[in-house]
């Protein structure tokens, strides 16, 4: 039913579940909504909006965008965004990042490599070995050398390359985002055009 390509951010962080985000939820909503996004994921750190919560802010926003939440998991290893955990038991700030993929396969989530070279060649080169399931290789956060960098760790594994702002603030909400296959109305539709996504492609602003 729905054809066309869909721009999707799934990497934009709120305020407060995000204390360095100056973005209310609602400001991201309009954000999403000027920039054309129709489907904006929030990515917190290590928090993960309810469901109930997630539902009344859709219901503000309307038809115009599908709101998900996904989480960007602080591990030992760098940051990982994840779709498709409904809580966060057994996730932990600082943990192993083997430890979050086994999590994560159980429950059929999606793992993605976020910013994966910007703290350091380490973090990046790790993913080499990780079962991850796409590399973010652009982003309102991320260097030209990181963005190369990402781009061969991607095309090296064979890995869909992600495009997300990352945003902190509105003005970045979309500055960045993937184009996926609909329909998707719901995280487990969100992993499900991951893992199938060959390619993605970046509209800079
Ligand atoms: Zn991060
Ligand atoms: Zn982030």
């Amino acid at each position: 039913m729905n054809s066309r390509l869909l721009k999707v951010d799934m990497h934009v962080h709120t305020h407060p579940f995000s204390p360095c985000s100056t973005t209310t939820p609602h400001e991201a909503i309009e954000a999403a909504i000027n920039a054309g996004m129709d489907v904006l994921v929030f990515t917190d750190h290590d928090t993960i909006w309810l469901g109930q919560e997630i539902d009344e802010l859709q219901q503000w926003a309307g038809g115009q965008l599908r709101l998900l939440a996904g989480i960007e998991v602080s591990c030992l290893e760098g940051h990982f965004l994840v779709y498709g955990l409904d809580k966060v038991d057994g996730l932990r700030y600082n943990m192993p990042v083997k430890e979050l993929i086994g999590i994560a396969r159980r429950r059929e989530a999606a793992v993605i490599a976020a910013h994966p070279f910007r703290f350091s060649m380490e973090c990046g080169n790790n993913c080499y070995q990780l079962d991850i399931d796409a590399v973010e290789v652009d982003s309102s956060n991320t260097s030209q050398t990181a963005q190369a960098l990402a781009v061969k760790l991607a095309t090296q594994r064979n890995l869909p390359r992600i495009y997300a702002s990352d945003a902190h603030c509105p003005r970045d909400v979309g500055s960045y985002h993937t184009l996926l296959s609909g329909p998707i109305d719901t995280i487990a539709d969100l992993v499900r055009e991951i893992k199938n996504a060959k390619r993605g492609y970046v509209i800079p602003k």
